[in-house]
């Protein structure tokens, strides 16, 4: 049996990326009546709320938005995977 034949049979676990540095979301929210955007902003989804109220305060007609989220997942060896070492991924 060659590596990539193990590899293949291994289990794996998905999980949301914890580590320094990485936000638990990225949000930004874009007007459906004139497609102006808001700026992107880090684990802050109040900011992009309170653009969106202000942008219809200044556009009054303009109450519809299309909010777009993103987020970072990771895939690890699972603690039956020869790759898992002391249940935490071995590069
Ligand atoms: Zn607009």
């Amino acid at each position: 049996m060659n590596p990539s034949a193990i590899i293949k049979a291994a289990e794996w676990t998905l999980s949301v990326e914890a580590a320094d540095g990485a936000p638990s979301g990225i949000f930004q929210v874009q007007c459906i009546a004139c497609a102006e955007m808001s700026p992107a902003v880090d684990d802050d989804r109040l900011a992009v709320e309170l653009w969106a109220m202000k942008h219809t305060g200044a556009n009054t007609a303009h109450r519809q938005f299309k909010l777009a989220t993103e987020s970072f997942w990771r895939v690890d060896p699972a603690p039956s995977n020869p790759l898992c070492e002391g249940g935490r991924r071995a590069l």
